[in-house]
């Protein structure tokens, strides 16, 4: 709490005040946290107190963190098609209402409706062994006893190729350490096609995340059309070690898979809509959001409650500060990124003609743990602009500008009517708990939730009531 104000009245100092005298002072200790110069353009002085007033309001405060925890204790997880998700959609629509938004509105969409069921592995034996792992989104599942097959282990496409003499009839593991989530993903959402086309009989990969607790990793595979269907599931880094240890000295390992995975018809589900419009051009629209599915495992408040309440906090802010921008600000709480990305793609169909006057759309999907700044895509001139933006920002250290800027649930919409496109970026270790069990509340600090929602607000604020239009 102490922290929470020290940083609360720094931050305001920093945007309200003239740029901070250089060097420390000798009567005073040293600064809480690194102070940057904030020498800011002539062209955003008017926006300089209503940054001041969201931040200080957002900082001051943990209703965001206070909601994320509520939506994770009561709904629990939220993944496409299950009550859950409807529940909390339910809600959220309600929600927004009390907030005192404008235009709420739940707008429909299909979507798929994948169940896993029960699921288990074990190394078969004398003694079973019991392992840890999480049936793959979209897999298929196994016959009700189960599939047994000896193991065969590889490490990269190449080495399966290499390997397809020995490939046939077995269950093949990806043992591939984690890079980056762009590197190593493609085991998870190719190998296993890559495996049943060489005859592989199961698939399992090593968790795509740095190593944990012994923790399992979800996420969605995507089955090559055309090519065998075969089940895949994703086995803990330590269990991965294990089964190559067994490979190394030579033994024989004999696995049994069971999954119970499959698809229901589509469900109903609904993207949710919130909105302040904009007193002088409410038709240009600054849309900010998150996604409110997950998967069905932990409770999803990283992945992607976070996003979605920080986005949401924004505008609450704005309607509690009283503060109407020039342009409409739209909260989107996306549907089924997961594990179909149906929202996303509903919400460019929807709003087709409407894109044309879209002035900005910005995601937040890579969590609030540490967040430094925003990616952008967009012209130059456009980048210049959200630079100096960032630079109200710098009291609260959220005011790097990356070098691309986008989301799973925007790019249908950024890509058909070319809109510039902003992500929030965090250093924390979010792909540590990344569609695992431990994807829990408890993972994120409210200060952390503030200052996301503070660097949304201004960013989303400024942008809708700045004189010129962003793109
Ligand atoms: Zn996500």
């Amino acid at each position: 709490m102490r922290i929470h104000r020290v940083l609360f009245s720094l931050a305001l100092m920093m945007v309200t005040v003239a740029p901070m005298p250089a060097g420390p002072s000798p009567q005073l200790p040293p600064p809480a946290i690194e102070t940057r110069p904030t020498v800011s353009p002539e062209w955003l002085m008017p926006y300089r107190d209503a940054a001041a007033r969201l931040i200080g309001a957002s900082l001051a405060s943990d209703a965001a963190w206070q909601r994320l925890a509520y939506i994770g204790d009561t709904f629990g997880h939220r993944l496409s098609g299950s009550p859950n998700l409807e529940a909390a959609i339910r809600w959220a629509v309600e929600e927004m209402q009390r907030d005192g938004l404008e235009n709420v509105r739940a707008e429909p969409v299909k979507v798929p409706h994948w169940v896993r069921g029960r699921e288990s592995l074990e190394i078969v034996g004398t003694i079973p062994q019991p392992l840890v792992m999480l049936g793959l989104g979209n897999s298929i599942g196994t016959p009700p006893g189960g599939i047994e097959a000896d193991l065969v282990v590889v490490h990269s496409f190449e080495e399966l190729d290499a390997m397809r003499a020995r490939v046939r009839g077995r269950i093949v593991l990806f043992n591939v350490p984690f890079a980056t989530y762009g590197e190593t993903v493609r085991y998870r959402s190719a190998g296993p096609s890559r495996a049943a086309t060489l005859g592989a009989v199961a698939a399992l990969v090593r968790s795509v995340g740095p190593p944990g607790l012994r923790t399992p990793h979800t996420g969605s595979l995507q089955y090559a059309e055309g090519q065998p269907q075969i089940p895949a599931a994703a086995v803990t880094a330590e269990d991965a070690a294990r089964l190559q240890r067994m490979s190394d000295r030579g033994t024989q390992v004999l696995l049994k898979l069971m999954m119970e995975a499959h698809f229901l018809p589509d469900a109903d589900s609904a993207n949710v809509v919130g909105e302040i419009r904009g007193r002088e051009r409410p038709d240009e629209v600054v849309v900010i959001g998150g996604h409110f599915d997950s998967w069905d495992v932990g409770t999803g408040s990283t992945d992607d409650g976070s996003g979605c309440v920080a986005t949401w906090e924004a505008l609450r802010l704005m309607k509690k500060l009283n503060l109407r921008p020039r342009r409409t600000v739209r909260v989107v709480l996306w549907t089924n990124e997961e594990n179909g990305g149906r929202g996303g793609v509903s919400y460019r169909d929807r709003h087709q003609t409407e894109l044309g006057s879209h002035v900005m759309l910005m995601e937040s999907d890579s969590g609030v743990l540490h967040p430094r700044g925003f990616g952008f895509s967009g012209t130059d001139a456009a980048r210049a602009k959200i630079r100096d933006i960032a630079m109200l920002l710098s009291g609260i250290q959220v005011d790097a500008i990356g070098p691309s800027g986008g989301g799973a649930d925007i790019s249908p919409s950024v890509q058909q009517a070319n809109i510039p496109a902003l992500s929030l970026e965090s250093d924390g270790n979010y792909f540590l708990i990344h569609h695992t069990p431990a994807d829990t509340i408890d993972k994120i600090d409210p200060m952390e939730m503030s200052r996301s929602a503070a660097a949304i607000a201004v960013m989303a604020y400024v942008v809708a009531e700045m004189q010129e239009t962003l793109r």
